[in-house]
């Protein structure tokens, strides 16, 4: 099966099957229903959603013999001749192949002319915005006056490039993206017709990666369908597509989370070279969006939860890094390159601009046998479980000589068991690369606990962020379009 034959097949031939564009199929059927024809139609729109397919089912009922509420009969001998390509009063003409003044000027020279056995000659110029000045001025005089029993339709990607007195004298209709639901119910009703089997992953992975664009799923379906011999599953469409596995996306972002340089050296060493980098960067920036949205709502159980205690401020600085570098993957050669350049700006300028790049790469796991006392620091270099950091979060700590005293509240010394002080003795020794003997009270002392660094560390993050989103203009627009107050988005 080639593309060619799934396109072709499933083309739509009527109005009733054109997917995702009721707003324009309902205004041209009640024109016809009403008989109020114009004679110059301009179908706007980005690619495969329908402009030229819309044009042909509007030339066939406006010389269809038998029209049946809006729509062509589709068997009489005009609506077959445009169907087959044979009829000799549409004329289907490529601008971007036949620009020049003077094809445009030998083109014209038929329109007086009446048509061979159709009510009407349609003139369908598609990518019509590549015609040259000349040939929109010439076009313009026919514009100005056409001959009654004469049509146009033009359909164009960039509207904004056809001139304002062509447009004034035309019907425009806006075609919209097919929105992906639309695109994974026609893809369905497709597969189903050519007993394709497929699952819903790889219904979605298509539908998504068509960008709004029904031909585009179609031409991405035949790529598959052909590479997985008609059996579609997720694993074979991320294949041929170099879509990343959710679990990579999401491994980017936990190192993003933790600002893990060394981690995400080794993320790129070992990045598969079939994965697109930039439905990496895309898959990274949906993420992003996704966890973003999610911490501001009420539904806590949920798989983006690992993620809730990234601050909403470097959830904005990541997305915009990435979408300001993600413009360069048309034009770079060096696409991995380009990606890793993204990451480590992410990962190197956090909003804290204390810590640049180097000291993320120097940090040394050990501390100086005569370096200050510092009990958060020594915290965040402790290499124990997750339970013990929550409960030494809480804790504070005194250093004399070879002994490290730790304070903890009453009833959470009572939960350290012998194999935890021996967790935290190991982890200290080999911080301060000697033996350390550690005792324990409960005469806690809160304000030199990591909890109370990072309260204060967290306040300060927040306000540097507040100034560097106050200075930035896209925020300024953006928040004053949404009122965003920034001094309430903090007190979360
Ligand atoms: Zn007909």
């Amino acid at each position: 099966m080639s593309y060619l034959v799934l396109a072709r097949k499933w083309r739509p031939k009527l109005f009733k099957e054109v997917v995702g564009q009721d707003h324009a199929v309902r205004a041209l059927k009640n024109s016809i229903i009403e008989k109020k024809l114009h004679q110059a139609f301009i179908f706007n729109g980005t690619r495969g959603v329908g402009k030229t397919t819309i044009a042909r089912i509007l030339t066939k009922v406006i010389n269809c013999e038998k029209v049946i509420d809006g729509e062509p009969c589709d068997l009489c001998q005009s609506c077959t001749s445009v169907n087959e390509n044979s009829s000799i009063d549409f004329q289907e003409i490529d601008a971007a192949s036949r620009r020049s003044r003077d094809e445009t000027m030998s083109l014209l020279e038929t329109v007086p002319y009446m048509p061979a056995m159709s009510k009407y000659k349609v003139y369908l110029i598609d990518e019509v915005h590549m015609l040259t000045k000349e040939s929109f001025n010439a076009l313009l005089k026919t514009l100005e006056e056409p001959p009654p029993h004469v049509i146009f339709m033009f359909a164009t990607t960039e509207i904004e490039k056809v001139p304002a007195t062509i447009l004034s004298r035309c019907l425009q209709l806006n075609l919209r993206s097919v929105k992906e639901e639309d695109v994974t119910k026609q893809l369905v009703k497709i597969f189903d017709e050519e007993n394709i089997t497929y699952d819903k992953d790889s219904l979605n992975l298509i539908s998504k990666s068509a960008n709004g664009s029904l031909r585009d799923a179609l031409t991405i379906s035949e790529k598959v369908i052909s590479y997985c011999e008609g059996k579609l599953d997720k694993k074979s469409v991320q294949e041929v597509l170099g879509i990343p596995d959710d679990e990579i996306v999401f491994k980017a972002l936990e190192i993003l989370k933790n600002r893990d340089a060394k981690g995400l050296v080794l993320f790129l060493n070992d990045l598969n070279q079939d994965h697109s980098c930039e439905r990496l960067l895309d898959n990274l920036l949906n993420l992003v969006q996704k966890v973003s949205i999610h911490q501001f709502s009420e539904n806590k159980d949920s798989e983006l939860d690992i993620f809730s205690d990234i601050s909403p401020e470097y959830l904005q600085f990541i997305y915009q890094i990435g979408i300001d570098n993600r413009q360069y993957f048309n034009s770079t050669a060096d696409p991995q390159g380009l990606l890793s350049m993204t990451l480590i700006k992410m990962v190197a300028f956090s909003i804290d601009q204390k810590k640049n790049f180097s000291s993320f790469l120097d940090a040394s796991d050990c501390i100086e046998d005569n370096a200050e006392f510092i009990w958060s620091d020594v915290f965040i270099k402790m290499k124990i479980s997750t339970l013990l950091k929550q409960i030494l979060f809480y804790s504070s700590a005194r250093k004399k000589e070879d002994n490290i005293f730790i304070s903890i509240q009453a009833d959470k010394l009572k939960r350290i068991k012998e194999v935890h002080k021996k967790e935290i003795n190991f982890s200290l020794n080999e911080i301060y690369s000697s033996s350390i003997n550690v005792s324990y009270d409960s005469n806690l002392e809160l304000e030199f606990s990591p909890f109370f660094k990072d309260q204060a560390t967290k306040e300060k993050e927040s306000n540097e962020a507040k100034d560097i989103l106050s200075a930035d203009v896209g925020f300024k627009k953006i928040s004053s379009a949404l009122e965003i107050n920034l001094k309430n988005i903090n007190k979360r």
